[in-house]
């Protein structure tokens, strides 16, 4: 058993390892994770590299789950190859002097999407080779604290005996009441990767991340795109609100209609027609909206489907998540759960992130996750980005701050690159000085944002990022100049 690549000191190995040892005859891995996704794979390839015997149970054909498959991964394909589209069709690259006849080759860039899909699924497989992490394809339930039975595509099932079991199962798609899904015309986020045809009419119920992303492809495409929203904004929870309200704006620049404070009835198809019914939220204003594509996206919702969680006692909370301990600790002290299926944003990193805290922890490690240090990204054009509190938490809490704000549109890359629209905006303590959240709207803003969570990680002082050197010209330059402008007042290159 190799321990040599972990963060652990001598007697915490050794603790590992007696333990290993005393399980070792009669078990068959140290750890079973069920579900492949970024959660659960990263957890099992880092429980490997920490010398324990890992087993990964998933059920999809391919690794990766739902991040990989059919969400971030190819969501930002579409995004990319979209925005060079649009560029090139809407004369913005003929206004930098490349002028280019345009046609869309939308199998080509399905194409693309699945290009990359599959490389990076099959990248994983190798990864779990690489790293001696047993792959076995087929529905894990867990059947008592220590075993896990795999149900196979071919009928056949096995069982696995384990000192401890890691849950990363997931989410899948909230329906809608009343409209059914049938990933053709209404479609959810999985089928809007996959339209075969650009919509003439798109209408998006609800507009939060994923609906202004997977709204923003097929609109660069062409399609005209009406997004209903509950409630009173776009960009979902946790958005700062000037920084929402210059994203509508924008978007409707673009193109997108909104409609806010409105609710979704009901849908109905006539022929290729499906007329949505909505209703305002405040006034109760009734109208029908008609579309040949209806995309449904309203959330998601953790998946715990045939789990086997009542054999072994553990029940969910009122939101169908799994309830855990600051170590990941189900209520069956060797269960343990990551990612969407617990409570906390539905983020990628974020599950990547507790699924190698909750390994470390069963290795004796320390547990210890900042939520508040979970940047946020929209990867529309322009991106959106935050990490920390927003402009109305802090009110609401009470919290005394300063704003450093910086426009895009006075910093020189940003000007070179003629792609100006936004500001950063960074919340320091206003006693302490301390970094409390940046939110950018802005070119790049998901690379960026990167920085910030360092800085808000390592409790750095608005002053203390505005004395960083930083390279010219870069657009990280503005997140420089909106931290001086919280520390002194005042930026250079703006008034
Ligand atoms: C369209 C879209 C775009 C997104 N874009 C982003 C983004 O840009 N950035 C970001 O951070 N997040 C994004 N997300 C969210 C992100 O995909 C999820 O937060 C992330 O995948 C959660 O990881 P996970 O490991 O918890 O679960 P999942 O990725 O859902 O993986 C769970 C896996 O478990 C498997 N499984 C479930 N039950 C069983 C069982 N009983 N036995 C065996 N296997 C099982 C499933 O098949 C699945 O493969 C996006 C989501 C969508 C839908």
């Amino acid at each position: 058993m190799s321990l040599s690549r972990t963060i652990f000191n001598t007697s915490q190995k050794n603790i590992f390892c007696v333990l290993s040892r005393a399980y070792s005859g009669s078990q068959d891995a140290d750890l079973v994770v069920i579900g492949a996704g970024p959660g659960g794979y990263v957890a099992a390839i880092k429980a490997a590299q920490l010398g324990m015997k890992t087993i990964c149970v998933e059920k999809g054909a391919t690794l990766g789950g739902t991040c990989l498959n059919v969400g971030c991964i190819p969501s930002k394909s579409l995004l990319n190859n979209s925005h060079y589209y649009h560029m090139a069709a809407h004369g913005d690259l003929a206004s930098r002097g490349v002028e280019v006849e345009t046609k869309l080759n939308l199998p080509k860039m399905l194409a693309a999407k699945e290009g990359s899909v599959k490389a990076l699924t099959g990248g994983i497989a190798q990864l779990f080779k690489a790293n001696k992490v047993g792959h076995v394809n087929g529905h894990g339930t867990i059947v008592s604290a220590n075993q896990v039975q795999v149900k196979k595509a071919d009928g056949s099932s096995e069982t696995i005996n384990t000192r401890n079991i890691l849950i990363a199962t997931g989410s899948e798609v909230t329906p809608f009441s009343g409209i059914e899904i049938d990933e053709k015309t209404i479609v959810s986020s999985t089928g809007a990767l996959s339209l075969q045809k650009v919509p003439k009419k798109m209408v998006v119920i609800g507009a939060g991340v994923i609906g202004l992303e997977l709204g923003s492809v097929w609109q660069r495409l062409g399609a005209e795109v009406t997004a209903v929203e509950f409630l009173g904004h776009v960009g979902g929870a946790g958005i700062d609100m000037e920084v929402s309200k210059l994203f509508q704006r924008t978007l409707t620049k673009q193109g997108f209609k909104f409609l806010l404070n409105t609710k979704v009835m009901s849908a109905s198809r006539q022929g290729e027609n499906i007329s949505v019914e909505v209703e305002g939220a405040k006034d109760g204003k009734k109208q029908q909206l008609d579309c040949d594509v209806l995309l449904v996206c309203v959330g998601r919702r953790p998946y715990t489907q045939n789990l086997g969680l009542d054999s072994v006692g553990v029940s969910l909370d009122n939101r169908g998540r799994i309830p855990v301990n600051e170590r990941f600790q189900t209520s069956v002290p060797s269960i343990f759960a990551i990612g969407d299926v617990i409570q906390g944003p539905m983020l990628a990193h974020k599950a990547e992130d507790e699924g190698i805290l909750a390994v470390e922890g069963l290795a004796g490690g320390a547990v210890h996750i900042d939520y508040n240090c979970i940047p946020s990204v929209v990867y529309t054009h322009p991106e959106v980005a935050w990490v920390g509190k927003s402009e109305e938490q802090l009110k609401s809490e009470g919290v005394e701050f300063k704003v450093g704000k910086f426009p895009f549109a006075a910093n020189s890359r940003a000007k070179t690159n003629n792609d100006q629209e936004g500001f950063v905006k960074a919340l320091a303590n206003k006693q302490t000085d301390r970094l409390l959240g940046v939110h950018i709207i802005g070119p790049n803003a998901g690379e960026m944002i990167a920085e910030a969570t360092l800085a808000l990680e390592y409790g750095a002082s608005a002053e203390d990022i505005a004395r960083v050197c930083h390279p010219h010209p870069t657009l990280s330059e503005a997140f420089r100049e909106a931290n001086l402008s919280a520390y002194c007042g005042k930026a250079i290159n703006s008034v």
